[in-house]
């Protein structure tokens, strides 16, 4: 794991964070600067560094990692009134952490832009 990773940090359980759920390969914690009443964080705990560098053979990696997001809006109770999951990739995508990262946003009427 690269070293200077904040979020492989979290996934290692280095750096303190607010996690909601984890398993042997995922790791899904608040974001620190919410955006929204509900703002999860969902990542894999090897280290990708985009949804750009997904390979083939992590089709399945990549498809539970939606899942995950769904079984925690439900368990956020968002599921019914609606949310958003957000994948930003490289710079112009406005990736700022690069550590591929699935946004969980909810619990608020968000806009209808994608910015
Ligand atoms: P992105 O712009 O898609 O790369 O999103 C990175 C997100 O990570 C931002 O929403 C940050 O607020 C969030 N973030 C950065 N550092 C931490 C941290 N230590 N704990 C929780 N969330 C973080």
């Amino acid at each position: 794991m690269p070293e200077e990773c904040i979020f492989c940090r979290i996934a290692a359980g280095e750096v303190p964070s607010d996690i909601v759920y984890q398993d042997e390969d995922f790791v899904a914690f608040r974001d620190i600067f919410p955006q929204a009443p509900t703002h999860v964080l969902i990542i894999p705990k090897t280290h990708i560094t985009s949804a750009a560098r997904l390979m083939e053979g992590q089709q399945e990696l990549a498809g539970r990692l939606i899942m995950i997001a769904r079984k925690l809006a439900e368990k956020e109770g968002i599921a019914e009134r609606g949310y958003r999951l957000v994948i930003n990739c490289g710079s112009q995508g406005g990736q700022q952490v690069p550590h591929l990262h699935l946004h969980l946003i909810g619990g608020r009427q968000l806009s209808g832009g994608l910015g």
